[in-house]
Parts: C-alpha cells; structure tokens; sequence
C-alpha cells in the first residue's frame, strides 16, 4: 500500500471504496506528508512505544506509527472505515490492532495493563473537532498511565490550552489541561493539508504529561468548578462568577470573604472588580482552599 500521505493515494483509496465523508464523525483526512513527519517527530516515538491512535480515518497517521512504534492500537468508531483499514495497515504492519468503538466508550486502562502491562503509553491523534475537549478531559481525569498526547485540534483550541492569565485565550481549558500537562504548539497547519478542507486552521499540540500536579489543593474536583464558575461569566466579577454559579452554592458574603483572603494569602491588591481570568493555577488553589475551609 502507497503512502497516503500523498494525495493521490488517498484519493485512490477513497475512490476504490466508494468511500463518503462523514461530517459527523469529523472526518478530515490528512494529505500531507511534511505535517505527518512533524506528528510522529513532536510524539518522539520509538519503537519501544505502545502507541494509542484515535480516529485512524483510512490510515494515513496509522501507517507513519506503525513505521515509528513498536506497537499501534488505533480506535476507530465509522464501521465504514474498517476494511479500508484493514488494506491500508494491517495487510501491510503486523503490530497494529484496529478496535472498531467510539474512544469515549474503550476501557483504556484495561487495555494499556493488557497491551503494555500497565506501562505509560504515547497517545497520537488527528482529532474529530466535535468531541476534541471530551477526548482529551476524559484521558487526562481518568488518570490513564500517558507519556504524552500528540494531537491535532483547531488552532484556537491549542491556543486556549497553552494560554497564560489575562490573556483572551484563557480559561477553564487552559487551567485543566495545565493542571495535568506541559502543553506545547509543535506546529500550525493550514486547511489544505486535509481533504476535505476544515473551515478553521489546526495546529499539532504536544502534552506531556506531569508526574504531579503543579499545585496542591484540598480537592482538586472543587477547584475545577471554582474554575469553572470563575470564568463561566467572563465579564462578571470574580465574586459575582462564584456566586451566580449553580453547582457551587455560595453567598455573595462567602465569595467575598473568601476572594479577599486568597487576595492577602497570595499577595494580591484587593480589587474588588478582580475577574477569574487574572488568576494563575496556584492562585484558584488558595481560593478553593479557602471556600473549602468556609
Ligand atoms: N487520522 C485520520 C487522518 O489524519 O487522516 C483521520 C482523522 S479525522 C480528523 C477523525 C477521525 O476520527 C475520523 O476517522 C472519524 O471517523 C474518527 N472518529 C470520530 N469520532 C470518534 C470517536 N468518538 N471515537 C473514535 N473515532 C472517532
């Protein structure tokens, strides 16, 4: 099987099986060869590595893992796509294993014990844009044993997760993901590397993930609906996001006691106009702490 990197190769697989895109399974194809030498570079594969695949599509990253990997487990939900797989990989590498199911639903600890004994594994993926934010908070809350993710997402995605405070990328994705990763942009891809064109650019973000959080906080499942609440009004004050939020069940007499003792305990200025998107990780900690401790 030609590389499908190349665009007429995928265009010729396409065609011998009649093949038809899915919009919604978020299916861009990649067709271009330089990006792809650029995904499996910024993952820094070996072939000591057990390498998880999401949404294989026809092949195309599959094929440059199996390459670089020891290993290659690739989850493909389209049922569509699997005997094309089966031509594109696995009638060429014998250390692929194509699961047809949708991501969300694989038990993936079970099959890192089962395929790696339990050893952390590299995570390599093209992303479906619709459920790219899910993917990744599910493989990162879930704690399953990762090195790193390598991952194509939207642009403005990869931005948000890299974004420091007080910046307009910030938020609660930024603070997620930094909770459990060192995110860094490996490269930024335009539309026509895809087929079809996607309407936004991309870019291939690299997490690595840490062996500890950054902060300490009392209960880190609070401190992400403080965050979330901080930054679900962006244009409210921080006192009035804490206040107004549903899940959180605080008086405005609480948030602003307790906004004013992270203020002192951080070396802050009181700013009672202070909004979430000012605070860095280590400060909404504190603010947990305290509200905990309310
Ligand atoms: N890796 C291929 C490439 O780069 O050419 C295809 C990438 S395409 C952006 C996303 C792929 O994810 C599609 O093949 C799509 O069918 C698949 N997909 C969408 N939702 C999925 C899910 N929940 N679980 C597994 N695969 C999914």
């Amino acid at each position: 099987m030609a590389d499908l990197g190349e665009p007429r190769n995928t265009i010729a697989v396409l065609q011998k099986y009649g093949f038809d895109f899915k919009k919604k399974f978020g299916q861009n194809f990649l067709i271009d060869t330089h990006v792809l030498e650029k995904i499996v570079a910024a993952a820094d594969i070996t072939k000591d590595d057990l390498v998880l695949e999401i949404g294989p599509g026809i092949g195309t990253v599959t094929q440059y893992l199996c390459e670089a990997a020891r290993e290659v487990v690739t989850v493909e939900i389209d049922k569509t796509l699997i005997p094309i797989l089966t031509d594109t990989t696995l009638s060429m590498y014998d250390n692929v294993t194509i699961i047809n199911n949708d991501i969300l639903k694989v038990d993936i600890n079970a099959l890192v014990d089962e395929k790696n004994g339990g050893k952390p594994i590299k995570v390599v993926a093209n992303l479906p844009y619709y459920i790219t934010t899910p993917i990744i908070m599910s493989l990162l809350e879930k704690h399953v044993p990762v090195i790193s993710m390598t991952l194509m997402v939207q642009e403005e995605v990869a931005r948000r997760m890299q974004a420091g405070p007080g910046t307009k990328d910030y938020g609660a994705l930024s603070l997620a993901v930094q909770y459990y990763a060192e995110p860094y942009i490996a490269a930024f891809v335009p539309p026509n590397c895809f087929m079809p064109r996607p309407k936004v650019g991309s870019a291939v973000v690299n997490l690595t993930l840490r062996d500890k959080p950054p902060v300490e906080t009392k209960d880190p499942a609070f401190m992400f609906k403080v965050i979330k609440a901080s930054f679900a009004q962006r244009r409210k004050t921080l006192v009035n996001g804490l206040t107004n939020s549903p899940e959180l069940d605080i008086s405005k007499d609480d948030a602003t006691r307790a906004v004013l003792a992270m203020e002192e305990s951080c070396g802050l200025k009181q700013d009672p106009m202070l909004r979430g998107e000012k605070l860095t990780l280590p400060e909404f900690a504190v603010l947990a702490d305290v509200l905990i401790g309310e």
